[in-house]
């Protein structure tokens, strides 16, 4: 599909910040020294759990506001932000969920959001407060980056995103609804608690008078996929929000929704392959959003160029760090390290996600500031083989996603009696295996010649092929890897 134009609308959460400033990424620099000394007096003063290190975030606060008086491009503001930050202490996810009302840094009557955070591949299980403002700041993010999927192909230069900077909120807010009519978004995601992110979104979409329905999320159980899809496709919805592997089962197993433009896949790692597979079996543009529940659940989202996450760098500080905590340089895989910067409930500085990325280089055409993290997964999804060479879940999913007859799997590694993984695979409907007919010795052998080729060959692989309805874990399930070491 080519366009003219990738635009990002996220770009519009800087006229909250920054309308008159010339240069958009300094001005944004500037704000972000400014807020987040402001985050870190916040945190001394409110937080029980940073009050013990009051001297090291005064100290960093007053350097941050110092230097925000002398900075003279966004590239020198990085630099010092890095050397800022270095001299602040690090919060663990256990930490977080060890104490979670020690973080708190609002009375709680003031506590509007609290999302809990089951255990699992997240980590221990916590709890995260919100304030109204802190919702209405994830709303905000919503709310504009929805626009990069409602707005796809809406080439007309009014709706270019500077062009909209000077429009009050409700000019803005009458052209918008107006030229997003007929757009709907389906979120195969949890939606009806207060504060969840179907909630959010609903709330978020309605402010331009685009419908959101929430029908949750696949089911667990295969034999009521038919129903549930066909329900979904019933809809209508023009762009569908969902997580990655139940996309990517949806997509090979079931023709396109009706009507269905776009895609925006959340909640898991979104590997390029599984993006790839989505959008040929459905030609469909699709979307990657990248986001933490600590850090209220959006944090960024891709432009209409789709070339990777912009981060939502008005509400959030990154920082992609190798292992002895040194910042590293774009390109460069590292973990990441998120600091709020405009959350009140439950401010969080250098806080270790457990995930691993890295800045993106070039310039993205959309011409917005905030630059973009492409995630990796979690640093703990990983075996390492007896070579010394690491194999990430990501590569696993890469290799999976790319296989054309492949819907999901799960993977096992075992270490003893010698190292050996076992990949259990699903298979299309209407793949060979499940017409009965199946020679499936001839397909495994297929798939592992293939699978070597894209994992490398000192690997021990063993492949055991599964029906939608039989298998070792339900077909659309998050596809996971354990391991016995
Ligand atoms: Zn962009």
């Amino acid at each position: 599909m080519s366009r003219a134009l990738f635009r990002n609308y996220q770009t519009l959460l800087l006229k909250r910040t920054l309308l008159g400033e010339e240069d958009l990424a300094l001005g944004l620099t500037k704000w972000r020294f400014r807020a987040l000394a402001a985050t870190l007096e916040r945190a001394e003063r409110d937080s029980f759990h940073y009050r013990r290190h009051v001297r090291a975030l005064a100290e960093a606060g007053s350097a941050l506001l110092k230097e925000a008086e002398h900075l003279e491009s966004a590239a020198d503001g990085e630099e010092k932000l890095a050397d800022i930050l270095e001299g602040l202490p690090f919060t663990s996810p256990e930490e977080l969920a060890e104490n979670p009302t020690h973080f708190l840094a609002v009375p709680h009557q003031e506590v509007e959001g609290l999302v809990t955070v089951s255990s699992g591949s997240q980590g221990p299980a916590k709890r995260v407060f919100s304030s109204r403002a802190d919702l209405e700041n994830v709303k905000s993010f919503f709310q504009y980056g929805m626009l990069n999927l409602c707005l796809a192909e809406a080439d007309e230069p009014e709706l270019d995103p500077l062009a909209l900077f000077s429009l009050s909120s409700a000019e803005e807010k009458k052209l918008i609804a107006a030229k997003t009519s007929g757009q709907k978004v389906s979120l195969l995601m949890s939606g009806s608690r207060p504060g969840s992110v179907g909630a959010l979104l609903t709330e978020a979409l309605a402010r331009w008078s685009i419908p959101c329905e929430t029908p949750g999320f696949l089911p667990a159980d295969p034999s009521e996929h038919d129903a549930f899809v066909q329900k979904t496709s019933e809809a209508r919805a023009t762009s569908i929000v969902g997580l990655p592997s139940q996309l990517w089962h949806m997509a090979r197993s079931y023709p396109r929704p009706e009507g269905l433009r776009n895609v925006l896949l959340s909640g898991e790692s979104a590997p390029k392959a599984l993006v790839r597979a989505i959008e040929q079996e459905w030609n469909v543009d699709v979307y990657v959003h990248f986001g933490l529940t600590e850090f209220g659940l959006g944090g960024a989202v891709e432009c209409q160029a789709r070339q990777g996450p912009h981060l939502r760098e008005t509400d959030i500080v990154a920082e992609i760090l190798d292992e002895n905590g040194s910042a590293l340089p774009p390109g460069q895989i590292g973990d990441i390290v998120l600091t709020s910067l405009s959350r009140e409930a439950m401010p969080l500085i250098r806080y270790r996600t457990g995930d691993e990325g890295m800045w993106l280089e070039e310039p993205c055409p959309c011409g917005c500031p905030f630059r973009r993290l492409a995630v990796i997964g979690r640093k703990k999804d990983k075996i390492v083989l007896p070579s010394g060479r690491s194999l990430t879940f990501y590569d696993l999913a890469e290799a999976m996603a790319g296989q054309a007859e492949v819907t999901g799997f799960s993977a096992a590694y075992a270490s003893r009696p010698k190292p050996e993984l076992t990949i259990a695979a699903h298979l299309k409907k209407d793949a060979a295996v499940s017409a009965g007919n199946l020679r499936e010795a001839e397909e495994e052998a297929k798939m592992m010649k293939r699978l070597k080729t894209s994992l490398g060959d000192e690997l021990p692989l063993r492949i055991i092929l599964s029906t939608p309805t039989a298998g070792p874990a339900p077909a659309g399930a998050k596809p996971v890897l354990t391991r016995t070491d």
